[in-house]
């Protein structure tokens, strides 16, 4: 727990950092600065949710078990003494930044990049039209998921298209794929099983605007749709390169083929769900008038460049729901600017730039440092390269311990805030264990805020 005892980090107190984000980035951030710093160091680790784990919680696919089992080696961070968890507490609204950069010496920016990018084209605001980042946040219990939008777009559908193919848009023609049966064991909320139970799926597309060779999936995520206990897997041969075709030189691609190859043996089954991947096609507009009834595409080809070039060739996929899986983006915080393009903090080698030069005592790790690429374990070197940055600046004075300020929670209890802390979270944690044993379940994620917090004040008696 942050305090001003006494330390060997500048003959007074350590170092103080806040981190702005309590996902996989922010708590590998939070363990390099306590494990791994020559002086001492103290972390607050600020999330806006009453919860940890960012997109471990929030944005692995429930259905990934073993994956989002890595929160219990996360945890370990946040069981350090060196580290305290700060949630419920919004940058921006709850304390200013500038109020923060007060209270500690150095601040390190680790919140994501939770905004979803948008095609850009006709129809797309139609109700049956979604980002994979609602659909994911709904599947996922988070707390400002707009469960009546999605709950709407997904009411009745039999036929949906996932544009983009990255792992994302497997997720979400997995989870939109999988059986009732299939989903039980995970933690995702009970309205969600409930909701994913009652639709009647026959045709998820997932739709590449260029070839096989481009797509972003990982071979694994990919192979695993062969294991869907309840639809077929289909390909159309003529997306794949010719079998006297070189086998390509990209060793991932070559796989990716091997594993779409199979897939293309693969032969549909008179009223048994499909998952049909397609390539080659990019959306033009989204048809319908008071819903999605359809999503015109133009074929494409790759040109010299790798770049999808249309061909003047147009037809219509016929579908109740279009959810676009196209990437994340990040935003600023009030105060901090992020390059409207990239969308993400401009910075060197993890120092915030502004205006072109660092800024003193502020720094970056993780999506919205890099942009939203990589697993989780990508973090960890990310925010280790970070780290030692921020350290190489306190060794050489640029940021320095400035003086004794208060301590922050009790600045925040004192605005009217309700920091949630490590013991809070621990309440939160064993009422969804507690609510997931009602149904004979591990657990069941909790996903109103007041819910969570609900759990927090009966553990504390208030
Ligand atoms: P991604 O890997 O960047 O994929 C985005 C996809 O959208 C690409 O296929 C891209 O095609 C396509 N796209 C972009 N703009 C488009 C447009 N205007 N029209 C049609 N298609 C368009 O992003 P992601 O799937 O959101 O994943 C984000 C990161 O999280 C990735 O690093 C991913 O590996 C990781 N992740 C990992 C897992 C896992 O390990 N299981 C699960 C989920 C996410 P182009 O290539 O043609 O631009």
């Amino acid at each position: 727990m942050p305090d001003d005892s006494p330390s060997a980090a500048d003959g007074g107190r350590p170092l103080r950092v806040a981190v702005v984000g309590a996902g996989p980035a922010g708590i590998y951030t939070a363990e390099a600065l306590t494990r791994r710093a020559p002086v001492p160091v103290t972390v607050d680790l600020l999330d806006r949710l009453p919860t940890p784990f960012g997109l471990v919680r929030h944005g692995i696919a429930p259905d990934h078990l073993k994956m989002r089992a890595i929160r219990e080696t996360l945890h370990r961070a946040l069981d350090d003494p060196g580290v305290r968890f700060v949630g419920n507490v919004e940058v921006g609204t709850d304390i200013t930044l500038d109020d923060l950069r007060a209270h500690v010496d150095a601040v390190v920016y680790t919140y994501g990049a939770a905004l979803d990018r948008p095609l850009s084209i006709d129809g797309e605001d139609l109700p049956g039209s979604l980002a994979a980042t609602d659909l994911v946040a709904w599947y996922c219990g988070h707390p400002d998921a707009d469960r009546a939008r999605v709950e709407d777009a997904l009411a009745g559908v039999r036929r949906a298209v996932v544009v983009g193919v990255g792992n994302v848009a497997l997720d979400v023609a997995r989870v939109l794929a999988r059986t009732p049966e299939e989903l039980e064991h995970t933690d995702m909320p009970q309205h969600v099983l409930d909701a994913l139970a009652a639709k009647r799926v026959e045709e998820v597309t997932v739709l590449g605007r260029r070839g096989p060779a481009q797509a972003s999936f990982t071979t694994k995520e990919l192979d695993e749709l062969a294991e869907l206990a309840g639809a077929t897997v289909l390909v159309d041969p003529a997306d794949l390169p010719g079998e006297d075709e070189p086998r390509p030189a990209d060793r991932l691609v070559a796989r990716n083929v091997d594993v779409l190859r199979g897939f293309a043996a693969h032969t549909a089954e008179p009223g048994h769900p499909r998952v049909r991947l397609r390539f080659y096609r990019r959306p033009v507009r989204l048809l319908g008038d008071e819903r999605v009834t359809g999503l015109e595409v133009e074929r494409t080809t790759v040109d010299a460049d790798g770049r999808a070039a249309g061909t003047g060739e147009y037809e219509v996929l016929p579908t109740d729901l279009v959810v676009r899986s196209v990437g994340y983006r990040g935003q600023g915080l009030p105060g901090l600017p992020v390059d409207q393009r990239s969308g993400t903090v401009p910075n060197e080698d993890g120092r915030v730039l502004r205006e072109g030069a660092p800024s003193t005592g502020e720094y970056v790790a993780g999506w919205i440092k890099r942009g939203p690429t990589g697993v989780v374990g990508t973090n960890k070197h990310d925010a280790r390269e970070t780290v030692a940055a921020l350290l190489a600046d306190a060794e050489a004075g640029v940021i320095v311990p400035h003086g004794d300020r208060d301590d922050l929670v009790r600045t925040l209890r004192a605005r009217g805030a309700e920091p949630v802390l490590l013991d809070d979270w621990r309440a939160i944690d064993a009422a969804e264990v507690a609510l997931g044993a009602t149904r004979g379940r591990a657990r069941t994620t909790m996903h109103e805020r007041e819910s969570l917090l609900a759990a927090v004040r009966a553990a504390a008696g208030r």
